[in-house]
């Protein structure tokens, strides 16, 4: 992949405008998201690296693959040589870490398939930016940011809140992995100087996401008229934000956010999982009037729990709230909806993600 960006901006006082990213997992659900909101700046520069595993679609970056802006670079974030030439290559000044290995599901199914990427993946990336930052200058306001979840935290009792302080407890593999992570990045910070910021997140949901995760996968199953599989009573609570709140979340951290520091970004909207079905059932019940399988809610089924299930994650934002002045837009009720319109009108990504056909057409390997 070639040098496509003109030499280097002199800074403005507009943090974001004329600065360099570098984005690890940015076809995924989130980076993907992260990566249409940061173009609409205009004058950034987008480095997107990103493995493209099953859950990595560059269709959801279609419509800024020509911009001379953005760069898409094929590469897993285990290679430390490479993520090296990369950052001296793009003079990078942010980094964004959101490549992951992120299904509870899979970690359970292969387990190491998380310690590499998320552990040691995070590892190398910490690495190379260490080495690039010993060989640079000039980049006195550069910031990693690291994005981990609120599962590092473990379960909750009722009442109480995670905040940034809260012991971790992660009770799933995948849990593990990004706590690991998480300390390997609070040690840089503490041990070689690195500016890091980390930010821990609750459920995220939205336009993207792939079908695997529960509001894709209930809003397929429904139009199907398949069940809809609810785990054990349904009652695991979870704190739901939409997933553009923490696109904004992340850019609020990495232009104000103090190195070194955590923030919790949650979006006040604790529902449980039987709940968050029912009310995917009658905004579907409502939006597709013509469905053959109103009303949608008698396709839930209930099945057997998954092993180490956490019972409630419920976030406490308030310090990135004010510190940072962020709070979310959206209620659950607001995303949801827009999440719903979103499906049903872009069917065509949906169907290109269920058949497979979008894993390598754009790599010209079909
Ligand atoms: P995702 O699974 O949709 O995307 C992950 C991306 O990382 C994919 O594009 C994949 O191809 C890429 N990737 C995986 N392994 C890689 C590797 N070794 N090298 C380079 N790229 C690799 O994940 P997401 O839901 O977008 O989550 C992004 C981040 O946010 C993760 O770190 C996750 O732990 C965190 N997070 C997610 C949520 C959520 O609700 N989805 C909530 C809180 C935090």
């Amino acid at each position: 992949m070639s040098s496509a960006f003109p030499a280097v901006h002199v800074l403005t006082p507009n943090f974001i405008e004329m600065k360099r990213f570098f984005i690890t997992g940015g076809a995924g659900f989130i980076g993907g998201n992260f990566i249409l909101n940061l173009m609409k700046y205009g004058q950034v520069k987008v480095v997107n690296y990103d493995k493209l595993t099953y859950a990595g679609n560059l269709d959801t970056l279609s419509s800024i693959e020509n911009d001379p802006n953005y760069i898409f670079v094929q590469g897993d974030i285990c290679d430390g040589d490479k993520l090296r030439k990369l950052l001296v290559e793009y003079k990078i000044d942010r980094v964004v870490h959101f490549a992951a290995e992120s299904h509870v599901d899979r970690s359970i199914e292969s387990p190491g398939d998380f310690i590499q990427t998320n552990v040691v993946g995070t590892y190398e990336l910490l690495e190379a930016t260490r080495n690039y930052l010993g060989k640079v200058s000039g980049l006195e306001d550069f910031r990693f940011l690291h994005v981990s979840t609120d599962e590092v935290y473990g379960s909750l009792r009722a009442p109480g809140l995670f905040t940034e302080e809260t012991p971790y407890a992660p009770n799933s593999p995948y849990a593990a992995s990004k706590a690991s992570s998480d300390h390997l990045v609070r040690s840089y910070f503490k041990t070689f100087g690195l500016p890091v910021v980390t930010t821990n997140c609750s459920n995220n949901y939205g336009p993207f996401q792939f079908p695997e995760k529960l509001l894709p996968l209930m809003i397929q199953k429904a139009l199907a008229g398949e069940p809809l599989p609810v785990y054990g009573d349904g009652k695991q609570i979870r704190d739901w934000l939409f997933v553009k709140d923490h696109c904004k979340a992340i850019l609020q951290v990495l232009e104000k956010g103090e190195a070194g520091q955590v923030y919790n970004i949650g979006g006040h909207n604790e529902k449980a999982n039987l709940e968050v079905v029912h009310s995917l059932c009658k905004v579907l019940d409502e939006m597709v009037p013509d469905s053959p399988y109103h009303p949608h809610k008698d396709l839930i089924e209930f099945v057997t729990d998954r092993p180490g299930h956490d019972r409630r994650y419920a976030i406490d934002a308030s310090k990135i709230q004010k510190h940072l002045g962020w709070k979310p837009e959206e209620s659950f009720e607001t995303g949801l909806r827009k999440t719903v319109r979103w499906y049903l009108d872009n069917n065509d990504w949906v169907s290109r993600v269920m058949s497979g056909a979008y894993r390598g057409e754009r790599l010209g390997l079909e």
